[in-house]
């Protein structure tokens, strides 16, 4: 987006905002899509709780995507925004099989990670259709907290427990008709990714009724002009010619899935939060701004290094600063960072704001959550409200302790 646009956003609806860019988010779509053209049948289901707000989700319907979910909620969410029952796929971890339960008399896929529900819900819906989670135990992922797929993890169901799995699906009769790995964000290494598909291929042959195969996300954006990114282009040749041969030998067209988040989102967000002061000490110039973790976790939870610009001076001379924000704990930004010379009431723009940030943004220090901007055929159209004190205090009981 251009910085003009983002300044209208600033103006207009004040800051702390996020922005998110339509047309990013449709070329991404587009670019996955192309990149797999060789497989008849795909389908990609955008992972919800990267950024869940409705009219994004509303936005991706009509691209054409299903979504992927993590809990009831937004299960019902997506249906609120208007996907079909087998749009959705719910596939939870650790949760209850009461929720497991509910999600099914939605209609909804489910996949399911774990072998103990498994039996639960097959004794509960027998010959219903469900898919598994299979752990390939490869390790993969940018970081500890997001590797998702090795030998220790929560996730999946181990592919060493695969004769258990077999026999609770004999005992239960229930229908495995997909299959399905997640291994984490941040994959890099294109080779290590196939190497966890071939796992599942092999997994995948022991089971009859499969309709699709479900490889997850992963997906590594860049986060600057020189980062580096997965090369969905080099995958999506590689994967699709395996998973032809794959439906050959199986002797069936199976459908592919993919659900990534951070791929479709994650650049096509733009954070924005003004300057409140700047505050020089003996070893580092500290640029204050009106926001801080309670809105934009990911650099102090995850160490994830956002490019920052100053788009209300852009062009001056680059001095190094420490971009912090206002919460009464240590709400690091970005340390050191050369940025265009910094005045008190700036506008700065954080990139890579559209996956893990809202969704993930609280009302610590009891501040308001920021606005949600949607930037659409170029225009600016508000899709959350600024908060106000009414929606801090709406579900909490005030008690009368002169009464009690
Ligand atoms: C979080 C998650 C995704 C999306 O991951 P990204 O790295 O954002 O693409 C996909 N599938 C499952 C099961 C997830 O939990």
């Amino acid at each position: 987006m251009k910085n003009s646009k983002l300044l209208e956003v600033a103006r207009k609806f004040g800051t702390p905002s996020y922005v998110y860019d339509t047309t990013k988010i449709k070329s991404q779509y587009n670019r996955l899509r192309k990149s797999f053209r060789q497989v008849n049948k795909l389908e990609i289901f955008y992972a919800v709780k990267a950024l869940s707000n409705i009219s994004v989700l509303k936005y991706i319907h009509t691209l054409g995507a299903g979504i992927d979910t993590v809990s009831i909620q937004e299960v019902r969410l997506g249906i609120k925004a208007g996907y079909p029952p087998e749009k959705i796929i719910y596939t939870p971890n650790g949760v209850s099989i009461d929720e497991v339960n509910k999600v099914s008399k939605l209609g909804v896929r489910i996949n399911i990670d774990n072998l103990n529900l498994l039996e639960q819900f097959g004794n509960l819906y027998p010959k219903t259709s469900v898919c598994v989670r299979i752990n390939p135990h490869v390790m993969a992922g940018g970081n500890n907290k997001i590797s998702v797929g090795h030998i220790d993890s929560k996730f999946g169901i181990s592919i060493h427990q695969i004769p258990l799995l077999l026999r609770i699906i004999n005992n239960t009769n229930i229908k495995v008709n997909g299959i399905h790995m997640h291994t984490g964000s941040d994959i890099l290494d294109i080779d290590v990714f196939v190497r966890a598909t071939e796992i599942l291929f092999q997994t995948a042959l022991k089971f009859k009724d499969l309709e699709f195969i479900d490889f997850g996300s992963g997906f590594k954006v860049p986060y600057s002009r020189t980062d580096s990114e997965t090369n969905v282009e080099e995958l999506g040749i590689k994967l699709s010619k395996r998973f032809n041969q794959f439906c050959k030998d199986y002797g069936k067209e199976l459908t592919l899935a993919f659900e990534p988040g951070k791929f479709l989102v994650s650049e096509a967000g733009f954070f924005l939060c003004s300057v409140n002061s700047i505050k020089q000490t003996t070893s580092t110039v500290f640029a204050q701004v009106d926001s801080g973790f309670n809105h934009f976790i990911r650099p102090m939870m995850y160490g994830s290094n956002h490019y920052i610009e100053n788009i209300s001076n852009p062009n001056d001379s680059k001095r190094f600063y420490s971009v912090v924000g206002y919460i009464c704990e240590t709400d690091t930004f970005a340390s050191n960072r050369r940025i265009s010379k910094i005045s008190e009431g700036d506008v700065l723009s954080f990139n890579n704001a559209g996956a893990y940030c809202f969704s993930m943004a609280s009302n610590y220090n009891s501040r308001y959550k920021p606005t949600e901007v949607l930037y659409i055929n170029n225009k600016l159209i508000e899709i959350r409200k600024r908060e106000t004190i009414e929606d801090l205090i709406k579900n909490q009981i005030e008690l009368d302790f002169d009464k009690l």
